[in-house]
Formats: structure tokens, sequence, C-alpha cells
């Protein structure tokens, strides 16, 4: 089944006022090589480092003095860094964890909230070739444990209202040699046993020698969302930065004068390869908030900064959704000429919603944190066709495979969405599970573990995880269909579709669903919503059960977790709630 019936977007690449990067896919597909890419990289002596690529070249040239990155505080408060700056920052914090004997490869673990520090430990440690490591600063004790043991830990740097976290598991991590806590933000004392930052960043050179680093040395590690079960920790290189290079400019269409803004925390991949590496390697500047989410709020950041690109999530944009199109319209949004978003598949009715308020479609792309960089997009320069994730970056080969792991070549058949390795940006391993690592491979492709299904023209459309999709007497349905045709309903804020087991028809779709402020959850509101659905999906694949629930279950990078909904309606185990979202 195809839920196709949202117009497709066309694009006037002539009234756009800034020319796009990439102005015909096809084209740029036909003529792509990695290798020529790498122009756009320093690679002295054939070296690569991510810090050296993303900032002390910028740091050293014309774009010194620019600035590379706005921080504004949960509190308002506005910080701005050049990228001389940015160099002297990072080479001081790579420069003490020299001097604590931290060498590369060993794993630093970053567990704070997104402030500067933050984003000059990670490129400190990358400068000194260690693996940097950041996590969610919302985690509890458990899942900070839990990732820091399994990678093995050295070095924790947190901060004041964290480190109680980090003490209370302290004792179990053989491993971890030390503790840095970054405290004059929060004007505490540091414990104890403990390390200042910023008396070792004080008495730290800021000239720093960046640790020879090839392509293949590790870089950063990343813990997966955990949306499916027990996050993996997927490793990257430093050759990755091709990649984030490559898709800032072709995908993020970032250039020289931009202003970038992407929501995404650290503590997932999004906040990494693109909330660092894309924007600084192409030298844009970057702007970090450090606060939450609010309709109001966001759009003010926006208008107070002039961000001109901006990359965020389907729950946000659902959010703001929620708040209303006139909410946008009262600020001056008027320096944004692109928007973007990633992380679970962006509702069709989001796409459009987007023109309403911003006067920009919203365009969704598709990656993973085991992926690194941006592998399906919808361009600037495309039409899009709402609902699908857009059509295979240049330099990336993506399938559809039947369970033989057979090329399935016919327009819209569902399979398993494959990409062909090798790509700069993929993981190189599972940190210690080398056996799940090796069973993502197969005939060739890396298996993503997603279904999805190619249309005519090339453009992708996602299914659902393996493990979401829905057999109802012998169809299988796509939960986001599903979902999508629910959200189109004007009570209805979000919804989560499953399959529950049924003796007759093997599953049947049972639908959870929030909904907007002024409606009460009725019988007679059930009805209608399950009446719009079953007109608009037909009766064999629309909800049978509908119920409503206050909030969804998410992950902390905002994903519907439906493993979660089905456990609760079947009273099972709820499995690994490390990445569990709790207001
Ligand atoms: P885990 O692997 O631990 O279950 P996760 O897969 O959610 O968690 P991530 O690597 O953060 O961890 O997310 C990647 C997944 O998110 C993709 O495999 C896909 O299922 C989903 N996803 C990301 N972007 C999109 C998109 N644009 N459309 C549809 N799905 C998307
Ligand atoms: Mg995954």
């Amino acid at each position: 089944m195809t839920v196709l019936h949202y117009a497709e977007i066309a694009k006037d690449v002539s009234a756009m006022t800034v020319k796009p990067n990439l102005l015909d896919i096809e084209r740029e597909r036909q003529g792509w090589s990695w290798d020529r890419a790498k122009a756009g990289l320093d690679l002295p002596n054939g070296l690569v480092n991510q810090a050296y690529e993303c900032i002390d070249r910028h740091a050293a040239g014309q774009r010194a003095q620019k600035h590379g990155m706005i921080w504004e505080g949960a509190d308002g408060k506005v910080e701005r860094y050049t990228f001389a700056e940015l160099k002297r920052h990072t080479n001081r914090f790579a420069n003490a964890l020299r001097t604590l004997g931290i060498k590369k490869g060993d794993r630093v673990f970053f567990f704070a909230d997104r402030i500067p520090e933050l984003y000059f430990g990670v490129f400190g440690a990358l400068k000194l070739g260690a693996i940097a490591a950041p996590l969610f600063s919302a985690f509890g004790p458990e899942p900070v444990r839990e990732r820091v043991q399994r990678a093995e830990g050295v070095v924790i740097v947190t901060t004041p209202n964290l480190v109680a976290k980090v003490n209370a598991i302290r004792g179990q991590l053989p491993s971890l040699k030390h503790v840095i806590v970054i405290a004059h933000r929060q004007g505490k004392p540091v414990a104890s046993g403990d390390l200042d930052y910023q008396r070792l960043v004080d008495a730290a050179s800021d000239q720093f020698e960046i640790e020879r680093t090839g392509q293949e040395d590790w870089s950063v590690m990343h813990f997966t969302s955990g949306t499916t079960g027990m996050p993996k920790g997927a490793a990257h290189v430093h050759g990755a930065v091709l990649g984030h290079l490559a898709t800032g400019k072709y995908v993020l269409d970032l250039h020289d004068d931009d202003i970038y803004w992407c929501t995404a925390d650290p503590g997932w991949v999004t906040g990494t390869s693109y909330g660092m590496f894309a924007p600084w390697s192409n030298g844009v500047t970057n702007l970090i908030y450090e606060g939450g989410f609010g309709a109001a709020k966001w759009y003010q950041v926006i208008q107070r900064h002039r961000v001109t690109v901006w990359y965020t999530a389907p729950t946000a944009i659902r959010l703001l959704m929620r708040a209303g199109a006139k909410v946008a319209k009262q600020h001056d949004l008027s320096t944004l000429r692109y928007v973007m978003s990633v992380g679970e598949p962006l509702n069709p009715e989001g796409v459009v919603w987007g023109k309403e308020a911003f006067g920009l479609p919203i365009h969704d792309n598709w990656w993973q944190t085991e992926t690194g960089a941006i592998m399906i997009a919808n361009y600037l320069s495309m039409p899009i066709r709402p609902g699908s994730m857009g059509r295979p970056f240049p330099g990336i080969t993506a399938a559809i495979l039947d369970d033989e792991q057979n090329e399935i070549t016919a327009p819209m058949v569902e399979g398993q969405l494959a990409l062909k390795p090798p790509w700069p940006s993929m993981f190189r391993v599972y940190w210690n599970d080398q056996e799940r690592y090796n069973s993502r491979f197969k005939r060739g492709w890396y298996l993503t573990g997603d279904k999805a299904k190619r249309d005519a023209d090339g453009y992708f459309w996602f299914v659902g995880r393996d493990d979401d999709v829905i057999n109802t007497a012998g169809h299988l349905v796509s939960p986001f269909e599903v979902e999508s045709v629910l959200i189109e309903h004007e009570a209805v804020a979000e919804a989560g579709v499953i399959g529950k087991p049924d003796a007759v028809a093997m599953e049947i779709v049972k639908a959870f669903v929030t909904l907007h402020d002024g409606y009460e959850p009725t019988n007679e509101l059930r009805r209608q919503i399950m009446g719009h659905a079953r007109e608009r999906l037909g009766p064999g694949v629309a909800p049978r059960e509908i119920d409503f629930i206050k909030i969804l279950p998410k992950t902390r990078s905002g994903k519907i977790m439906r493993r979660l909904l089905k456990a609760r309606e079947l009273g099972l185990p709820e499995g690994d709630t490390s990445t569990l979202e709790e207001d």
C-alpha cells in the first residue's frame, strides 16, 4: 500500500536567493568520486584529523576571525568564538589530557549539557587521537555505567550538576582514571579527587601538535538510540570527515555566510556529525543552543541569530505543529532558507506544514548512527514527494533487497533497505561486539535493519523498522503510513502504531494517539478518527483499536518507541529503557 496523496512539491531554483550547491542529483551521481571530494579537505601529509579539518585549518586561513561558534545558554547568555579561539581552547584541552597521560585510542566520555566546553573537549580529545564519546546529560547513572563500562572509558568530563550520577557508579568502573568537572559556569567547587577543567586548561599551553591520525584511526564512538533494543556502541574513524564535508555541502547546502542551527544533542549522532563536523568542516558558523524545546523559544533563537539553515527532527516538527503555525508567524523567520529533518520518518503532513508556517517545505533525510552521515536525502533543488526520504547521496548506492539479499528492482515493492559498502563515514565496529557487527553485512551489502521501497524514479520510501512492520491477515502494514494518516485528523497530535497478536489475523493494527489541546478523549472522537483512517487506508489496514494516551514513549533523541507500546500492551518486560525520555 502507498499513501501518495500529497502533490509533489516542485522547486524553482532560479527563484532561490542562494544558488544550491547541488543542482542536479543525477549528474552529480554520475560524475561522483569520493577522491575528488577530498579536494575540499586539507589532508596535510596525507594525514586526516577531524579536529584539524574542522578547526585548525580555518584558524590558519581567512576564516581565523570568523565566528565558528555562536552559543546561547539556557539563560539567554550569548558567547561567540572565532575559529582562532576554538583552536586555542581545543589545544588547551588536548594538552591537559596529554598531561594526564591520556593516549591515542583511549575512550574519553563527555557527560555534560550543550556548553562550549563540551565542544572544546570533544575536539581536544580528537586532536590527541583519543576516542570521544558524548552521552546525553539527561541519562541516569545506569545508562552511563553501561556505556562507560562497555567501552572501558578512561575519562569522564562532566559538570557539578551531573557529577553525583557519576559518583553513584564510579566504583563499578575499574577503567575510569579521571573525572574532569567543568565547574566555573555553575560557580560550584570541585570535590577533592576530581579534576577542575578550568585549572587544567589554565595550566596548559594553547599550542598543540596534533597527533598523527590517518583515515582509519578511531575518532568518535556513538551509542545508537535504543529504539529497537539495547544500544550498540558504533565506533567511527577520522576519515569520516569526508562524508561530513560532502553531505554538509550538498545536502545541508552550506554556504560560507550561512548561520546554521542543528537542534540535536551530541548525545546522539546527529549532534556530532551535523552539530559539529559538517558545519565546521565547511567553515560555517554553527549556532549551539543549550536550552530545550519550546516553540516560541526556538523561533526566538532563529530570529535573534538570523539562522539561515536549520536541521531538526520530526518529533520537534510535530510539537511545532501542535503549537500552531500562528506562533511561527509571530516571529521574523525571514532569514530561514532551508529546513531539514532526520531521526524518524517525517509525516507528509509535516513536510507540507513547513510551507504554511515558514513558506518552506521540510526536507527529510535518512541515515543511522552506523552510517555516520546522511545516506538518502531530499535536496534543495530536487522536487519533494512528501513522505519520501528522497534519493541516495551521490557517492552512495542504496538498494531494496529480498530476504535472500537479492536486489528488488520492481518499483514500490518493500524489502530490506541496504547500502553498498564502503563509504567514508561508515562505522567500523560495534565496540566489543564483533559478532553483531558482522551480522549486519551479507552478500556484499550492509543491512540497515529498516524496511523501505523505491519508486520508479529512485525515491526511497520508509516502511518501518524490521521489527515494527505489521503483518495483518496477509498484508504487510507500515506503522509509519498508518501514523501519518492518523495525524492528518485535526484532533490527533501524534500517533504510535503497533501490531497486536491476534489468533485469526496474526496481528491487528493498534494505534495509540495523543490529542491536541482542546480535544477530549471520547468514544465519539475515537469513532471519528477510526472513520477517517478507514476512509483513507481501507478497512484492512486502518487500526482496529485506538487508545488515547497522554504521552507517547520516546527515546531521548525523540523517536517513538513502538517496542515499548507493544510490551506495555502485552504486559511483557519492557527491555532496555536506558534511552527512554521521562518527563
Ligand atoms: P537502535 O539501533 O538502538 O534501535 P536507532 O536505530 O533509533 O536505535 P539511530 O541510529 O539513532 O538509532 O537511528 C537510525 C534509525 O532512525 C534508522 O535506522 C531509521 O529507522 C530511523 N530514521 C532516521 N531517519 C529517518 C528518516 N528520515 N525516515 C525514516 N526513518 C528514519
Ligand atoms: Mg538502529
